[in-house]
């Protein structure tokens, strides 16, 4: 019998094997896609990674404290290793650029309060061009954050750095194995396992588990718990990419080429909410812009199909005016001709309906919960920034380890799976 079994080698999946097989702990994790992750929410080559909060705010900690167990993880992978592994094979550290419209500005006061450790700046359609060199209209209130290690994060290499993590403490990865079913039995759970390789299917019986399925832990649950499909909606949006033509780019100063690259990424907390980064360098150097809005999405009734639908036309429109506008709103000279749209696709992620994520306890149903298994999910468009510490309270949960620390404890509370 395994002593324990994780479902979805993503970003929370991955994590939580870590935290566990650094402690000494023989993880199986299970991931139906190859080595190669093509496809779920973790996708791609860049989320926004910030800091910024109110005053005790649970995200601010979850990207923190993902920033601190990063290190640990850099610094157990150089021991006795023949490559170098550094926080910036993760991490790009950039200013954070928030777009508030002033209806917000509790909010923004909220950001602004006095013991803000965050370096930030703030700035309105008065002083904008003095600050950030923006002309900002009168409704808006624009905020810079600055922080080492804010800015973007890499979600393939941090997967990657952790099933080399897993894999050095001898813990096992087992890819193309889809999971079937899962069942309790007496003071164990059954997994029914496909080898998508072979067709090959095959049952284990493992002590503990983690489901970390993203999109489809509802679905994966039903049998247990019908009340998690619930709790997570999966919904579907699209990612546009773009970028400068080669002649427009290099027409651009040093000093310019340095200033696109700094008011980026940026998240403008309006209607749709607009947010863009760099997701890559091409191979001539030029930026590749990654585009969304994080309320453009429509709900879904068949996920796998969800993939690879491309965006509509309106969505790409939409995507295209909001990045052009905020390029004109810093003063960077670009006409829509001298921009290529380069391509789209879609992406899937469960949200819940405050949220705020989960990591907890299942069966709800039952109570008190089995403390041997574990749900991660309903991440939305918010998780890559705090996977590490998602994983690391699923696993301290897990193993039944206590952190007396307020944040740790206001953070696990939050994130239960009983709402409302
Ligand atoms: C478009 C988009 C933009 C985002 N932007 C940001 C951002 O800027 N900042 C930020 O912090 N976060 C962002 N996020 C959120 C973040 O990327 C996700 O919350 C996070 O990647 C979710 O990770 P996960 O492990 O829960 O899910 P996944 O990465 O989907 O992992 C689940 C894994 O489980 C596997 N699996 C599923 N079912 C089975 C089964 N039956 N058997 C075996 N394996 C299974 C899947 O193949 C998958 O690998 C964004 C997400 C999206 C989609």
């Amino acid at each position: 019998m395994q002593n324990i079994t994780i479902i979805g080698g993503g970003l929370m999946g991955s994590a939580a094997a870590w935290h566990l097989s650094k402690r000494g702990e023989h993880v199986l994790l299970l991931e139906q896609q190859n080595e190669i992750y093509e496809y779920g929410s973790s996708f791609g080559e860049s989320r926004i990674a910030r800091s910024l909060g109110p005053k005790d705010d649970i995200f601010s900690y979850f990207n923190n404290t993902s920033v601190a167990l990063t290190r640990e993880l850099i610094d157990f992978l150089n021991e006795n290793d023949t490559q170098t592994h550094r926080m910036t094979d993760v991490y790009t550290t950039s200013p954070v650029t928030y777009i508030y419209d002033q209806v917000l500005q509790e909010e923004v006061n909220q950001l602004l309060y006095e013991e803000q450790k965050d370096k930030c700046e703030y700035a309105t359609s008065k002083d904008g061009y003095a600050k950030f060199e923006m002309t900002i209209p009168d409704e808006l209130t624009v905020i810079r954050e600055y922080k080492e290690h804010s800015g973007t994060m890499h979600p393939l290499t941090l997967i990657n750095k952790l099933h080399k993590a897993i894999y050095k403490c001898k813990s096992e990865i087992l890819y193309q194995r889809k999971v079937l079913n899962i069942s309790p039995k007496n003071d164990h759970y059954i997994i029914a396992i496909e080898d998508t390789k072979t067709g090959k299917t095959t049952e284990l019986s493992t002590k503990k588990i983690i489901v970390a399925a993203g999109v489809y832990n509802g679905e994966l649950l039903k049998g247990i718990e019908p009340q998690i499909a619930e709790l997570i909606t999966p919904k579907r949006m699209s990612l546009c990419y773009f970028k400068i033509n080669k002649t427009a780019y290099n027409n651009y100063s040093e000093r310019e080429k340095t200033r696109l690259h700094n008011i980026f990424p940026v998240f403008d907390l309006r209607g749709k909410q607009f947010y863009a980064m760099i997701e890559y360098i091409d191979v001539d150097g030029l930026p590749i812009f990654k585009i969304g809005g994080h309320r453009m999405y429509n709900a879904l009734e068949n996920v796998d199909a969800a993939w690879k639908t491309p965006p509509t036309k309106d969505e790409i429109e939409w995507t295209y005016n909001q990045w052009l506008n905020y390029l004109k709103m810093n003063n960077l000279p670009i006409e829509k001709e001298d921009t290529q749209y380069i391509e789209g696709r879609s992406c899937v992620y469960s949200l819940t309906e405050t949220s705020v994520p989960l990591v907890g306890h299942f069966p709800l149903k039952e109570q008190p919960s089995d403390t041997d298994a574990i749900l991660i999910g309903g991440m939305s468009g918010i998780g890559a920034k705090g996977a590490m510490c998602y994983g690391f309270i699923a696993a301290n949960l897990l193993m039944k380890i206590e952190n007396q620390e307020f944040m740790y404890q206001k953070a696990k509370d939050e994130l239960g799976l009983k709402r409302g």
